[in-house]
């Protein structure tokens, strides 16, 4: 459902420099062949591959071409120009000997110590991409390795989709701004700063709205100032309780829901919906499932907001170190140290008192799936998991 009302937004022109992360509207194609001419790939001697079939053999140098210069002359029979990395092969030659199986000689020869194939050591126009080949497709979000083809093909102004723009708004009576110190019975807003950096992780924009109490009023002037993002993203009061407000507030304020619960552990009471223009999810207060639904949910929104495709996380298969239960009935997420280990995922389940243990879950990198069928995995046996971006910073520790 998420995924069914998340659109594309507008595309826009960025600059190269500012096109980390952003996700391409449109295929990029090559603007010429790559390499653009014959090019050598080691520094040597262009030659004619058959002149020293029978090597060792002498050639005389006809000249030299370095990198960034256009080759002046051919190489004919028994002659060799002298070449560096990046140069073009000259007409006639067909292989490039490295410099580290030559000697040079007395009167212009060098003197070739092996034979080399033809083809060895040259990158030929266009082995890499053709002119008008697709170097980069629609939908992909560019890392480093795509910034460099954008450049190597000379689109320095890709047009990627809009950032959603996302407010979000932390409510609930007991929540005061993690700088100060709480009195007795408050705790500080953890969920703000945790759903602000996922959210912007995923490529969005955010506001934050700062913190909203569990009072009708003073609620929906709050929730109203999010209702021309793209995506209104509330932490708190979307469960049982009796001050849990933010439904029937919004439902007040125009808005209608796709749903308001998920049958998942952590987050079960999550709600997403539409207020005009604007996504909204109420995410549950408790910190853990703020961050795991924000991650389950939120993100795969945002993604697709730009145009990503795929937007969801892929799940790898790991196994279990020690056992994992799930008696919730619902699908649950438990938190586990996934390492890489001699081609094996091992994954150490992390003792958590539940929802509200944001330090466990700080101790994980990735989540353990265990479907709402599955209320118990031995230690040995495999499951899925989802791999957070922290799996990639591997501390070298032993499983
Ligand atoms: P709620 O979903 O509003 O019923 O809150 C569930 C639990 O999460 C309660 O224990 C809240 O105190 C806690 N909680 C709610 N909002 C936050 C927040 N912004 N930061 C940390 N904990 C929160
Ligand atoms: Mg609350």
């Amino acid at each position: 459902m998420v995924l069914r009302e998340s659109l594309p937004l507008p595309a826009e022109e960025v600059a190269l420099a500012d096109a980390l992360q952003r996700v391409l509207a449109e295929d990029v194609h090559a603007d010429a062949d790559l390499p653009p001419f014959d090019r050598a790939a080691m520094d040597g001697y262009a030659l004619r591959a058959e002149d020293v079939a029978l090597a060792p053999a002498r050639l005389s140098v006809v000249g030299g071409v370095r990198a960034g210069e256009w080759p002046a002359m051919t190489v004919g029979p028994h002659q060799a120009v002298r070449i560096m990395t990046g140069a073009p092969v000259p007409g006639g030659a067909n292989a490039v000997q490295p410099v580290e199986t030559t000697r040079t000689l007395a009167d212009g020869l060098v003197e070739i110590a092996g034979a080399v194939a033809p083809g060895a050591n040259v990158a030929p126009r266009g082995c890499e991409v053709r002119r008008g080949d697709v170097v980069l497709p629609r939908g992909r979000r560019l890392d480093p390795a795509a910034l460099a083809v954008l450049a190597s093909v000379g689109c320095v102004r890709p047009r990627v989709g809009r950032r959603p723009r996302v407010a979000v708004l932390v409510t609930g009576d007991e929540v005061v701004d993690a700088a100060s110190t709480p009195a007795p019975a408050q705790i500080r807003n953890s969920n703000g700063p945790a759903v602000a950096a996922q959210l912007r992780l995923a490529g969005a924009e955010v506001a934050t709205l700062g913190l909203a109490p569990d009072r009708r009023e003073a609620l929906a002037a709050a929730l109203a100032r999010g209702f021309d993002a793209d995506v209104l993203v509330v932490s708190g009061g979307v469960s049982a309780g009796d001050y849990d407000l933010v439904e029937p507030v919004l439902l007040e304020a125009g808005a209608s829901f796709f749903f308001t619960r998920v049958a998942i552990k952590p987050g079960a009471p999550l709600v997403f919906g539409r207020r005009g223009a604007t996504l909204v999810f109420g995410l549950p207060g408790n910190p853990v499932s703020a961050q795991v639904t924000s991650e389950l949910f939120v993100r795969p929104c945002l993604l697709r907001l730009q145009g990503a495709l795929p937007p969801l996380r892929p799940r790898a298969t790991v196994e279990l170190l020690a056992p994992v239960g799930n008696r919730s009935g619902r699908t649950s997420h438990a938190p586990a140290l996934v390492r890489a280990r001699e081609g094996r995922l091992l994954a150490r389940p992390l003792r958590s008192l539940g929802s509200g243990d944001l330090v466990a879950h700080a101790r994980a990198n990735a989540l353990v799936v265990m479907e709402a069928g599955r209320s118990h995995a031995a230690a040995g046996e495999t499951a899925p998991a989802l791999l957070l971006d922290s799996f990639l910073e591997d501390d070298g520790e032993p499983p």
